[in-house]
């Protein structure tokens, strides 16, 4: 009820106070949001219309009353939860202002049961907390001469488990007193379950219960909470080449995190989390796995072609563009056992085709090597009629999905897929430096007896390591693997098929001002993946596409030469952190351009 705030709050609950452009739990919401918490309950009381008028604004944000909100503590309204719970989860109050990296902080803490806790500050109210050497929680209390060598305060975030949880419930029942706030729960259970105390040291935060509280937040810590919040802008190019891509702010400030060892455990759910996210868009996590690799896209299109094919396995690569050519240069450097099926590099390959020369090999084809999206042309590849193929004839089926995944979407199990070859910089927005394998478990764990052709790149090992000491065998791109995460956490969030329409709206601006340009398209519109377009260079003899790139990129915007040998030809792709707006901007600096040398009248 904020009985203490009521002259300056008006009838608001104390959520609804307001220091910045929005209410401190809306802001609240919005920093759990950027950490990719989306799902969120309050437990509201006083005032609730207010709670639900707020919720009714996202998507996954409900609101449990506790119409007894009067006489109770904090720990009935959490009982009123129980049902909604459902994982490890955060606890946090309506009436705090805090920065960003608390809720990092407390996230990343290699723990499933911690408080978040600062350093001693004076501005009354404060909750002392006292742990024991060994880091865990002995005792909370608002009088410091109530427990033992109390050592920070109580920043009011907290990271439970559905046990603890479970147990501070049966604490609540056992002392049927309703008043009972859920930190008396936790130090209830405290003995039993251990719950540790996570110092994030001078961070700035405050909680806000008396008008002398909401003039510090005022005067001193809210503007401390913003100057360390809003990062400064970095200048944003439109990077128009087919990754690495443009990436939001956000992004590639999450590479900034203290210095960690990649052994550390903290890292190791830092990575394991990553590869679930990964999975999670193509697969189920049980049956599927993401192996990450250190390097290019190249590396895990080498480390699974070099891993997984067996002495006595035979491999047929389709090939309809460049990619397509770099798998085979792979399989012949390997010496595998390999056939080449060449298809027509203007459109998607024809899979009937396909069938008869299978069918017409001299050996038996064990596995299937495709890529989905040609990045040489923009041709998208017809993945579902492939993988039929693949399926009647028990052929293992491998793709190199880097330029579609995270856009086109896939479903490994419908699509009997069980290699997949993606990276962070294309469509997931990410920095280069990471890459990754997507398999099937059962799979892979059946090349275990595959006698290795490689040591850094082979795939089985990598899996094997990653899975029992979650640690990557050799130094990983430790930064590149937390912008990883943010990148993941954007692309949840996003979701791929509105990250698909954003892409294709672009391109469909893209289309319109080509046409304008009167310039033509290499490939037929119905094969392609709207995702990357070659176009052919105008025959005009004031045309140059090195002058053309270099007054372009003065602009702002970064384009990309052709790479198909016996066209004349550029390429525009439209994936990254753009959106159509950003492409009328290009089309008119391409005008400008062709105005300027007499391409067009
Ligand atoms: C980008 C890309 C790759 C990998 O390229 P790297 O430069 O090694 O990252 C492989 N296949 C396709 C289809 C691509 O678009």
């Amino acid at each position: 009820m904020g009985r203490r705030l009521l002259g300056v709050s008006g009838e608001k609950p104390k959520g609804f106070m307001t220091l910045g452009h929005d209410s401190i739990i809306a802001e609240s919401l919005s920093k759990l949001r950027h950490h990719g918490i989306t799902s969120v309950y309050i437990g509201t009381g006083y005032q609730q219309s207010y709670y639900e008028c707020l919720a009714q604004q996202f998507l996954d944000v409900q609101c449990i009353y506790n119409e007894a909100f009067a006489t109770t503590g904090s720990m009935a309204t959490l009982r009123l939860l129980q049902d909604y719970i459902k994982s490890d989860f955060l606890l946090l109050e309506s009436d705090i202002i805090y920065e960003r990296r608390a809720l990092r902080r407390i996230i990343d803490a290699p723990f499933n049961d911690a408080i978040l806790t600062s350093d001693v500050t004076s501005y009354g109210d404060e909750v002392f907390v006292s742990s024991s050497q060994n880091g865990l929680l002995v005792g909370m209390s608002k009088n410091a001469d109530a427990i033992e060598n109390p050592d920070s305060i109580f920043v009011g975030i907290s990271k439970l488990s559905i046990k603890t949880l479970n147990c501070m419930f049966d604490f609540f029942d056992a002392k049927q007193n309703p008043a009972l706030n859920y930190e008396d729960a936790m130090i209830g259970v405290s003995k039993k379950c251990a719950i540790n105390v996570c110092n994030a040291g001078s961070l700035h935060w405050c909680e806000i219960d008396t008008p002398e509280h909401l003039n510090i937040a005022r005067q001193s810590v809210y503007p401390a909470i913003r100057r360390n919040d809003d990062y400064p802008l970095v200048t944003r190019n439109i990077l128009l080449n087919p990754g690495p891509a443009t990436t939001t702010d956000t992004v590639k400030y999450a590479q900034v995190i203290p210095d960690i060892c990649p052994r550390e455990i903290e890292f190791g759910y830092i990575l394991q989390e990553v590869s679930e996210r990964i999975t999670d868009l193509v697969a189920n996590t049980e049956e599927y796995v993401s192996v990450l690799f250190g390097g290019s896209g190249t590396a895990v299109i080498e480390s699974i072609l070099s891993s997984v094919i067996g002495p006595n396995d035979h491999l047929c690569i389709v090939n309809n563009g460049n990619y397509g050519v770099r798998m085979h240069e792979i399989a012949q450097i390997y010496q595998l056992s390999v056939v080449e099926y060449v298809s027509d590099p203007y459109r998607a390959v024809d899979v009937k085709q396909l069938v008869n020369f299978i069918s017409g090999s001299q050996k038996n084809v064990t596995h299937l090597a495709v890529v989905h999206h040609e990045t040489t042309t923009g041709v998208l590849n017809n993945l579902d009629d492939i993988s039929k193929l693949c399926a009647r004839r028990n052929i293992v089926l491998i793709v190199d999905a880097i330029s579609s995944f995270g856009a086109i979407p896939i479903n490994m199990q419908q699509q009997c897929i069980h290699y997949l070859a993606a990276t962070a910089n294309k469509n997931l927005q990410g920095i280069p430096g990471v890459s990754f394998v997507i398999a099937a478990r059962t799979m892979l764990e059946s090349t275990k007896e595959i006698t290795p052709r490689n040591l850094y790149l082979n795939l089985y090992n990598q899996y094997n390591y990653q899975e029992t000491n979650s640690q990557t065998r050799f130094t990983p791109p430790v930064q590149a693997i937390y912008a990883l995460r943010q990148a993941l956490i954007e692309t949840n969030c996003e979701g791929i098929e509105a990250r698909y329409t954003r892409y294709a709206n672009c391109w469909s601006v893209l289309i319109d001002g080509l046409k304008r340009l009167r310039l033509e398209l290499l490939v037929p519109i119905e094969f392609q993946s709207k995702l990357l377009t070659t176009i052919k260079e105008p025959s005009h003899s004031d045309y140059n596409f090195k002058e053309m790139h270099d007054f372009l990129i003065r602009q702002g915007f970064t384009i990309y030469p052709g790479s198909l040998s016996g066209c004349n030809t550029f390429r525009i792709a439209n994936i990254g952190a753009i959106v159509p707006d950003d492409i009328k901007r290009f089309i008119t600096a391409l005008t400008t351009y062709f105005l300027y040398k007499g391409i067009i009248a």
